[in-house]
């Protein structure tokens, strides 16, 4: 948004997001003396003024506002946790924002949040990430949930309601919201989108009306495979009531975590540009592919593919060399799941089947690698699992029928995932 306005005062014009992604969270550091971002392990720190103490604890407790001086307790407060979360809310456009352990210790604090003010109903629109679903529908926060489709998402709306939750592109079957649209349904409710999928790099929710942006930044913003964690942009007011949700419970980011999420998101915005270049290519070849029934590619992009063959799914997941038969995504390097099997097995087949996630679908988290190379395994891959097979299934139709809003197995192109 602020790249290419033309800001003639003498103030620092608005950065690009390449620019924020490696500078943002980082201002200080040569006023300090140092060029990379200092990793602070510390779990306590000193200080002799305990009536001074007791003034920023009483502040804290009664706001939630960061703290203002050097930190107290690694509960509290991370001075490189901090710095991730500075430059991701930048990136994400929003005041502020607040990291947890995981993904699913961010949605569980807003929840709690939320509980905690006496608004307990969520409005959800599936398809959702198979925990989140798991979550909601079990109500293990004490929440309680109502499913629906965007265009019931007012009419869900009740007194007590205190969150509506979607998810664009969802996981596992990238269908998308219009969240202008989604936004306006809400009314006064806090809008959350789970962004992971999209990154602010494609995406960024806020500038269409939601409240809080939930990332699993185990994915995209970690971006090697090797952190987990969660976080929440949205407005200081928000950010204040998690802080002390953060503080009461305790799902922190670890600062290890913090210090390779800061460093991931500096090549955030070419790792998804590169690997979505990849992914649609592959999104391409696969919709051209009579081994395979249905292609879904975000109109967006991304680097996430998921599709569904005509042969046996399990076999593809044998089948594969070079990509790794693995769980989670957003990794430099490709994975592929069976989401029925995996991701989305603790939600039921009843509700997979809602969400649309048909037993024949598989989920490709697409990497760096040459094109041509995945392409390679994957043809591989298919061509063992339909060996046999392929044709008997295909005239069942099993599966594929029972996507909503998607089209005729037979296209030719990728398929632009439906509302
Ligand atoms: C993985 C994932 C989550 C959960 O995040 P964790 O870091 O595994 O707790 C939430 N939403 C989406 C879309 C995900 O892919």
């Amino acid at each position: 948004m602020t790249k290419d306005s033309m800001d003639t005062t003498p103030a620092t014009p608005p950065r690009s997001p390449a620019t924020e992604a490696v500078h943002a969270g980082r201002e200080d550091l040569a006023a300090l003396g140092l060029h990379t971002a200092p990793l602070d392990l510390s779990t306590t720190y000193p200080s002799h003024d305990s009536r001074a103490e007791a003034a920023r604890l009483d502040e804290f407790a009664a706001t939630g506002a960061r703290l203002e001086g050097p930190p107290v307790y690694a509960r509290l407060d991370n001075p490189t946790v901090a710095r991730f979360e500075t430059a991701l809310a930048r990136l994400e456009g929003t005041e502020s924002a607040v990291a947890f352990a995981s993904g699913m210790a961010a949605l569980s604090a807003v929840l709690l949040a939320r509980v905690a003010q006496g608004l307990r109903h969520v409005v959800a629109v599936r398809p959702l990430y198979g925990c989140s679903d798991h979550l909601l529908a079990d109500g293990l926060l004490g929440t309680e949930v109502t499913w629906t489709d965007p265009a019931g998402i007012a009419g869900a709306v009740r007194h007590d309601t205190g969150l509506v939750m979607v998810e664009t592109p969802a996981n596992p079957t990238l269908s998308e919201l219009d969240l202008d649209a989604v936004a306006r349904a809400c009314g006064p409710v806090p809008l959350l989108v789970d962004n992971t999928f999209a990154t602010p790099v494609l995406q960024r929710p806020a500038e269409h009306g939601a409240r809080m942006v939930l990332h699993s930044a185990t994915k995209y913003l970690g971006g090697h495979g090797d952190v987990l964690g969660g976080v929440v942009a949205c407005d200081e007011g928000t950010a204040r009531e998690l802080r002390r949700i953060r503080f009461a419970t305790g799902g922190v980011l670890h600062p290890l975590a913090g210090y390779l999420l800061l460093r991931g998101l500096s090549t955030l915005p070419v790792r998804v540009r590169a690997q979505s270049a990849n992914a649609a290519e592959l999104a391409r070849r696969l919709a051209g592919d009579p081994r395979v029934a249905r292609v879904h590619y975000p109109r967006i992009g991304g680097a996430m593919v998921s599709f569904e063959v005509h042969g046996d799914p399990h076999r593809v997941i044998a089948g594969v060399r070079l990509i790794t038969p693995a769980v989670s995504l957003g990794s430099v390097d490709t994975l592929i799941q069976h989401p029925g099997s995996i991701s989305h097995r603790i939600i039921g087949e009843d509700n997979r089947r809602t969400g649309g996630i048909g037993e024949k679908l598989l989920r490709m988290s697409v990497g760096l690698e040459d094109v041509e190379d995945l392409w390679h395994d994957l043809d591989a891959a298919l061509a063992g699992a339909s060996g046999t097979e392929g044709g008997a299934e295909a005239a069942a139709g099993e599966g594929a029928g029972d996507l909503r809003g998607l089209s005729s197995p037979r296209r030719r192109e990728p398929e632009r995932a439906g509302r």
